[in-house]
């Protein structure tokens, strides 16, 4: 590691946990990024400081006017430019050790398959339950770590799947498909600016925990916050041997032949 990269990433080697070796990691990472808006803006800022070495920022959104009162890594200067390609910008300015691509598309089924392959860690920053759910069922098959945060109004949410781990709950699991679920928006509800800030910075530590091995993660368990009451509560929860999404799940790629 070069002077450059000791004195930019010094205070996370200098944890014990985290070492040369951790930022090294780091760097050899690639994260996939689904949504920069409130939650992806975080996100993908704290995880391009930290020098995750390659960062893939996918929306189709545009920047407006009303985004900037939560969305971080936008700016005036940003207005009519494609989420993805202002994230990207405000990503290289702040660390160009970085390598972003941005993708200006609302992933499919099948391109999210493709995407998700490629990537160490998946962090589901989105806005709705049909994408959370296509991001889960990516996940699920191509046997990927997924970070998944929601923020709404005054209350918001994370939890890690890491689908790397055969007994590990899925999305699904937690939160099954429906039609019946209304779904909220913040577009007509409302959202506390920082929160999404808080579950984003959430989602960064999370998926750099996961890149680098450290600590525990929040497999299993389900952290919520009231920004209201400022109450945090942590529930935990189990893989459904019936779920439909991962009940069939693929076996692991380092699981011996025929295992
Ligand atoms: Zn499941």
């Amino acid at each position: 590691m070069d002077d450059a990269r000791l004195t930019r990433y010094a205070r996370h080697i200098l944890l014990d946990e985290f070492g040369i070796e951790g930022q090294e990691r780091l760097l050899a990472a690639h994260a996939l990024i689904v949504g920069a808006g409130g939650l992806g803006s975080p996100a993908a800022l704290y995880l391009a400081a930290a020098g995750v070495g390659r960062i893939t920022l996918v929306d189709d959104d545009i920047v407006e006017l009303s985004n900037l009162q939560r969305q971080i890594l936008h700016d005036m200067a940003g207005l009519g430019r494609p989420k993805a390609e202002s994230g990207r910008d405000a990503l290289r300015a702040l660390n160009p050790d970085v390598q972003v691509r941005a993708l200006v598309e609302r992933l499919d089924e099948t391109r999210l398959r493709e995407r998700v392959l490629d990537a160490d860690v998946v962090l589901d920053c989105s806005d709705n339950f049909a994408t959370r759910h296509a991001i889960n069922r990516a996940c699920v098959a191509a046997r990927k770590p997924l970070v998944s945060g929601a923020a709404i109004k005054f209350s918001g949410q994370v939890s890690v799947y890491d689908l790397r781990d055969e007994t590990a709950p899925c999305y699904h699991c937690l939160f099954p498909e429906s039609d019946d679920v209304e779904e909220l928006r913040c577009a007509t509800t409302g959202v506390l600016g920082p929160l999404v800030g808080m579950v984003g910075s959430v989602q960064a530590a999370e998926a750099i925990k996961v890149i680098t091995g450290m600590g525990e993660t929040l497999v299993g368990r389900l952290l919520s916050v009231d920004a209201l009451r400022m109450q945090w509560h942590t529930i935990r929860f189990r893989r459904d041997p019936d779920c439909p999404a991962c009940a069939r799940r693929a076996p692991a790629a380092a699981a011996s032949p025929g295992g």
